[in-house]
């Protein structure tokens, strides 16, 4: 039988990074087990479900690489379908019309706190006659349509990352609503825990995999499953995402959705290669960088903890400046070319721009890091105290002339880095400088301070550029000593 997952986000939202994880997950078994991996938008809540996030989450996906196998099935496409089914339900006798007032519950609720119990509903109209129903429907009385939850029923499933998980029938809060409020003898709108197991039926989905916190709902679900006479798929939870607090990860924690790490300047590689080992810990896969396809390889959900996973900002970064670091210089090119473009800044030439990159990327763990980086090569850094003093106390403005004289002289209008340490070995042994206070003026002249790449390669690109004459000129004319 083809095995077939999904995954089944509300787009009440901008995609997720739980959500991603999960689509991950997924889309790793799937591939390890030769399955599909598919999408159900769930947007039934018409009042917070937009369009814009369904294409948000799309496109996120797609951005991470986890591309889905089939045409995504829309669930409100299917609303009519669902309430079939409650029908099913309810001549079948698994539900009912319940009449309970929002009124009757909220004093329902009052009471079960007030004697310290939790909030559940009480079933009472479970055995209404036809006269009641209809005395309550001629008073003008809406009605949801509730699922019976036999108070000793065990559910008992084997959770694929959990094992065995039973839960009680009384504790799954009374008999399950099943649709919205409506009035007469209509149907309301499907509520959730209906729609997701009619749908996972329609699909044909053999594995559910999804976060913990649908724990109680799987228990729920089974118990329609099996009142629809539908096969059971096998479950799955996934630990939660946590802080460092070790609660779950949410809008305070400053970047929650995947547009906003694309933004922050993450690869999606390395993405997904640190979200795989957010709560996996695989026995087999040999080092930490890893490609999805290799991930898929090595994927099992047995390895999947049940401990929630703590969100580690620094591992995240470590793993994108691996993937930094080893990207094909053309294309790291291209990306951060875009970061450029939007400081308004443009590469003198493609290979210039291929080369900057190259002098930068090891240093670097976010794209973004491309700009505060890349910033001395297309703006006049402004000179620094520590610039400053150094040439002051090293007689650097001398050092800085004999550069620029032998520049001049020699008529050197490119410079290559092999030309670049020649001259710096001529003009030391002719003036008799020591090197390293002709590299150290020279940087000062350059980045305005002590620090930044490699001295030898900047130079040769700020000569291609033209600029390394002017920012000497610019140092000489600035520097007060
Ligand atoms: N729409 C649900 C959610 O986003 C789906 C849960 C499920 O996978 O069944 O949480």
């Amino acid at each position: 039988m083809e095995k077939r997952l999904r995954l089944a986000p509300s787009p009440t939202g901008l995609f997720h990074i739980g959500t991603a994880r999960t689509a991950l997950f997924n889309w790793l078994y799937a591939k390890k087990i030769g399955g599909k991996f598919l999408i159900r938008i769930e947007d039934t809540d018409f009042l917070r479900s937009k369009p814009e996030y369904t294409k948000n989450i799309l496109e996120g996906l797609k951005w991470l690489g986890l591309e889905w196998d089939e045409e995504p099935v829309k669930q409100s496409e299917r609303i009519s379908i669902h309430k079939n089914y409650i029908k099913k339900l309810l001549e079948s006798g698994y539900a009912y019309r319940c009449f309970t007032t929002e009124d009757e519950i909220s004093k329902l609720r009052e009471t079960q706190k007030k004697e310290g119990l939790p909030p559940k509903h009480d079933n009472r109209h479970r055995n209404l006659s036809k006269e009641e129903i209809e005395k309550f429907i001629s008073q003008g009385r809406t009605s949801v349509i509730r699922f019976k939850i036999d108070e000793k029923v065990k559910i008992k499933w084997l959770d694929q990352i959990r094992g065995e998980i039973t839960w009680q029938g009384k504790d799954l809060g009374g008999d399950l609503v099943l649709s919205r409020r409506a009035l007469g003898y209509e149907i309301g709108d499907p509520l959730y825990n209906l729609a997701v197991v009619v749908d996972d039926n329609f699909m044909n989905i053999t594995h559910v995999i999804r976060g913990e916190d649908h724990i109680s709902n799987t228990a729920k679900q089974i118990l329609i499953y099996k009142a629809l006479d539908f096969k059971l798929p096998t479950f799955s939870h996934t630990p939660l995402i946590l802080n460092s607090e070790g609660k779950k990860l949410s809008k305070r924690d400053c970047v929650t959705s995947i547009d906003e790490f694309k933004e922050m300047g993450y690869l999606p590689e390395a993405l997904t290669n640190y979200m795989a080992f957010l709560g996996w810990s695989p026995k087999s896969a040999e080092g930490e960088i890893l490609s999805l396809n290799d991930i898929s390889k090595f994927f099992d959900l047995s390895d999947i903890n049940k401990a929630g996973a703590k969100f580690n900002w620094e591992k995240l970064n470590w793993i994108n400046s691996q993937y930094i670091k080893n990207m094909e210089s053309m294309k790291l090119n291209k990306i951060i070319q875009r970061y450029w473009a939007r400081m308004g800044w443009e590469a003198p030439s493609q290979e210039w721009g291929i080369k900057l990159v190259i002098l930068l990327r090891d240093s670097m763990s976010l794209l973004k890091d491309g700009i505060d980086q890349s910033k001395p090569f297309f703006l006049l850094p402004p000179i620094q105290k520590e610039g400053q003093d150094f040439l002051q106390n090293n007689n650097g403005k001398a050092s800085l002339m004999l550069i620029l004289n032998y520049l001049k002289e020699k008529k050197i209008m490119k410079l290559t880095k092999e030309k670049a340490k020649e001259t710096i070995n001529e003009i030391s042994k002719i003036h008799n400088v020591k090197k390293g206070i002709l590299m150290k003026s020279l940087r000062v002249a350059f980045f305005g301070c002590l620090s930044g790449p490699d001295l030898i390669q900047s130079w040769e690109l700020f000569s291609e550029n033209k600029s390394d004459i002017l920012r000497i000129e610019r140092c000489l004319i600035e520097i007060k000593i």
